[in-house]
């Protein structure tokens, strides 16, 4: 078995305080499971909530695997990894294929893991970039799930989110452009709002007579309050917006949830403001609002494999066809560096840029 590296912490705290990388020899491969060698793997927002320990999603904390004195877990639970090894029981995967994570938790920043079948879903090697790969089943299949599964979207239709520049953002204006649904995106203003605006009117590759409109949280909330300003802004005065995706929480959300129609969604992901979300009692009352809550690792673990599947299939023909890109990101090498303090430094100097603040561009680590 190869010497691997891996991310890991002992304890919850702050990543730069816990994680530590460790060179170990992984254990034998069994007849039933797989071995695996990471290709890219992203840093999301989660994964540092993870490691704070405000994450209800905790990986187990081992001795076994590592041969460390101390239970440790390996970071991470995104990632595409090639398979290198079969055992002889395994059926559906060969040497060569490429690999998802069918759930999260798996702790992928890691240079190599042993995974069994029903950890990980197959993809065709080289069908889509590696960016897009490493980066399918969180932000994408997020995306992809809050457009479908709560509101029945006709085309035309609206859908309005805030955080509009963010990974999950950016995939929900691709996903909507190609269902032929329109986007209205906020932002945090910003000295080149102008250059974010036209980087996100330009995703995507779906009808070309789809609106994407992008405006800061602040415009939003000075100019256009009102809803019949709003709908003139938006140049459809009889625009139904019935979905509302909601990242950030706070003031951001009550504000989009303000524009939605008659008994729409307002959808719940993410809390980047990491303020509470509040909800006037008339947006209940008077406009029948509905406000739910999405969370992806949960979808996972409740629903069969084969919807699971379906989605990836659907993203991958996305992706295959050019309405799915990659997020923007930066691409960094890692893993090659010889000793742990290297490659911890490594590690840091990438982490530092995707956190606290990623400015909108995805890290992602090419092993
Ligand atoms: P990214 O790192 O790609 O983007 C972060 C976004 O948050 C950017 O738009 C950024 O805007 C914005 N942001 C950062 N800090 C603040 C702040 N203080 N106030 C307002 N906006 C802020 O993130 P992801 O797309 O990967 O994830 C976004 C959120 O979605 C996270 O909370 C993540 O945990 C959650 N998520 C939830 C999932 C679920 O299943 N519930 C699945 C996937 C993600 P700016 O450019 O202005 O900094």
């Amino acid at each position: 078995m190869p010497e691997v590296k891996a991310v890991v912490y002992g304890k919850y705290g702050q990543p730069k305080e816990v994680l530590r990388v460790l060179k170990y020899r992984l254990p034998s491969l069994t007849p039933t499971s797989v071995l695996l060698h990471f290709l890219a793997i992203p840093i999301n927002p989660s994964d540092i909530n993870q490691i704070e320990g405000v994450y209800p999603l905790r990986p187990p904390f081992t001795r076994e695997e590592f041969g460390t004195e101390d239970a440790v877990a390996v970071a991470g639970n995104e990632g595409v990894a090639e398979v290198i090894g079969v055992g002889d029981q395994v059926k559906g995967f060969s040497v060569g294929d490429w690999v998802v994570m069918s759930k999260a938790g798996f702790g992928t920043w890691r240079t190599h893991a042993i995974a069994k079948p029903e950890e990980i879903a197959r993809i065709e090697p080289g069908s889509i970039d590696l960016a897009s790969a490493a980066t399918l089943t969180v932000n994408n299949a997020t995306a992809y799930r809050m457009l479908k599964d709560y509101v029945k979207l006709k085309k035309g239709d609206y859908v309005i989110q805030n955080g509009g520049n963010s990974g999950v953002g950016q995939a929900v204006i691709q996903i909507a452009k190609a269902w032929g649904i329109n986007t209205i995106n906020t932002i945090r203003d910003r000295p080149d709002f102008e250059q974010v605006n036209s980087r996100l009117q330009s995703l995507g590759g779906g009808e070309s007579d789809t609106k994407t409109i992008v405006i800061s949280d602040q415009d939003l909330e000075s100019k256009y309050r009102s809803k019949p300003q709003f709908l003139k802004f938006i140049g459809d005065e009889k625009a139904n917006i019935p979905l509302g995706l909601n990242c950030v929480s706070g003031d951001s959300a009550t504000m989009i949830a303000k524009h939605l129609s008659y008994s729409g969604y307002l959808v719940t992901y993410g809390a980047m403001s990491r303020k509470p979300l509040r909800i006037p009692a008339s947006m209940l009352i008077f406009d029948d609002l509905r406000f739910v809550g999405y969370w992806m690792a949960n979808w996972k673990e409740t629903h069969p494999i084969q919807e699971y599947r379906e989605m990836l299939d659907d993203l991958i023909a996305l992706i295959q066809t050019k309405k799915l890109g990659s997020f923007v990101y930066e691409e960094n090498k890692w893993g090659d560096e010889t000793d742990e303090k290297e490659l911890l430094a490594k590690f840091y100097e990438v982490f530092d840029k995707a956190y606290p603040d990623s400015h909108g561009v995805k890290q992602i680590l090419k092993i």
